[in-house]
């Protein structure tokens, strides 16, 4: 019986999600490389949805581990103090730009949601929660409640749901001649509607992705956090920003996406690429937030020693190799070379950084056209590269390799990308 026949007898029937009867068994990794069980090695242009943010099997980042997992320590984080815990919190309140910042860990970015939400719902008593449209936070009961789809509300909060205009929204305003400032005042509009139809200081908090990752890599315009901030003032709502895909540098021009809007956040959630594949999230946020529900802030293996080490590791690899720069300068080299493609399917390359979407619909319309972003990520896969896809209409490819990059990498994924939207193109 191969490996996916007895996958399939004992685990849920939608997984894998990815390659459905080509699922892949990677069995090692190396730099940006992984090879699956068949001998066969790609390029990994998503790293494992954005964790492996440094690379595959980087000896810093496994020293570390292998020298915390030498020491026998191993163990729950709640009972004693554990240094590398303290280190890495001394480290991330520095960066995070908020003034007198707290933090703690969590297993997972969900976790991290999970506690924001619930420490923003008990400082302000309230259970509102503003969402964007198609976000994505997580899967738990109150992360799932905070996607802005009315279909997941059934759960203990009250989402409200803001539009900015994301992914095909926002790709028929662009093209019907609206540009960012014109979709910064709807969005501020939408959120003002919103929060007319609501009792003043009834709202908690609103949460959003700076850059929408599950929904397609979209980000809002410039700003509109901002824009949003002066509103939310208004209400006394906090904002909360998730940041566990777009942290660290990966969007290039900055350390956080949310500087990007010209706002600091009362909380930033964030996980993934700090672990490098290690399991390890946290939020960092105002003390006056963070010291409000102390119940919340703990848990048995959230920033355990093994996890806290390779978090350590990875901020220091990120800032000691300048990986934002990288990121800035190689995802310009990608972006520059998606951008210069002209195909009827591809309708938009929109990026930061090393997370960069490419949108496809059928030639000449708005229509996403999930079956042609199909085959271009099959073709990917066909020469060698792989890549994710997603966005709310499945027609969304989605590039986020490690931040450690190289040039001479990113020109040989690009002519395989390149390659498989022109075959694609041609055959639709
Ligand atoms: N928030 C964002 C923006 C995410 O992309 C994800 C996962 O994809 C999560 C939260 C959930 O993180 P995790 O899967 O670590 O629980």
């Amino acid at each position: 019986m191969s490996l996916l026949d007895r996958h399939r007898a004992v685990m849920p029937g939608w997984m894998p999600v990815y390659y459905g009867d080509d699922a892949l068994e990677i069995v090692s990794g190396s730099g940006r490389r992984v090879t699956d069980a068949g001998g066969r090695t790609y390029l990994d242009f998503f790293g494992g949805v954005l964790t492996t943010m440094i690379g595959y099997d980087v000896a810093e980042i496994s020293d570390a581990v292998r020298a915390q997992i030498g020491t026998g320590v191993a163990h729950t984080s709640t009972l004693y103090l554990i240094r590398q815990q303290v280190e890495l919190a001394e480290k991330i309140a520095r960066l995070s730009g908020i003034p007198d910042a707290r933090v703690f860990f969590t297993n997972s970015g969900t976790e991290a949601n999970e506690s924001a939400l619930l420490m923003a719902t008990n400082v302000r008593r309230s259970n509102q929660i503003l969402a964007i449209k198609n976000s994505y936070h997580g899967r738990t009961f109150a992360t799932m409640a905070v996607t802005g789809h009315r279909s997941w509300s059934s759960s203990s909060l009250s989402p409200l749901s803001v539009n900015w205009l994301a992914s095909a929204d926002r790709l028929r305003g662009r093209m019907a001649g609206l540009n960012d400032a014109d979709l910064l005042d709807a969005a501020v509009d939408d959120l003002r509607e919103v929060l007319a139809t609501v009792t003043a200081g009834d709202v908690a908090a609103l949460i959003a992705e700076p850059v929408q990752g599950v929904g397609g890599f979209v980000h809002g315009p410039d700003g509109l956090l901002g824009a949003y901030r002066k509103v939310l003032a208004e209400h006394g709502i906090l904002l909360i920003a998730d940041e566990v895909q777009t942290g660290w540098g990966r969007t290039g021009d900055h350390f956080w996406g949310y500087q990007a809007h010209g706002v600091t956040p009362d909380l930033i959630t964030f996980a993934k690429g700090i672990g490098n594949g290690f399991a390890l999230g946290g939020v960092v946020g105002r003390a006056e937030v963070m010291n409000a529900v102390p119940a919340v802030s703990f848990s048995t293996f959230g920033g355990n020693p093994v996890s806290a080490a390779a978090g350590n590791a990875v901020l220091d690899y990120v800032l000691d190799h300048d990986l934002q720069g990288n990121a800035r300068r190689v995802g310009g080299i990608l972006l520059g070379g998606l951008r210069a493609l002209s195909y009827g399917i591809l309708a938009e390359v929109r990026g930061r950084g090393l997370m960069i979407g490419l949108e496809f619909v059928r030639p000449g319309t708005t229509e996403p056209d999930p079956a042609v972003t199909l085959r271009v990520f099959d073709l990917c896969r066909e020469g060698g590269l792989l890549v994710g896809k997603g966005g709310l209409y499945g027609n969304v490819l989605r590039i986020g390799p490690p931040l450690t990059l190289t040039e001479d990498e990113a020109r040989e994924g690009l002519a395989i990308l390149s390659g498989a939207i022109a075959t694609a193109d041609a055959e639709s």
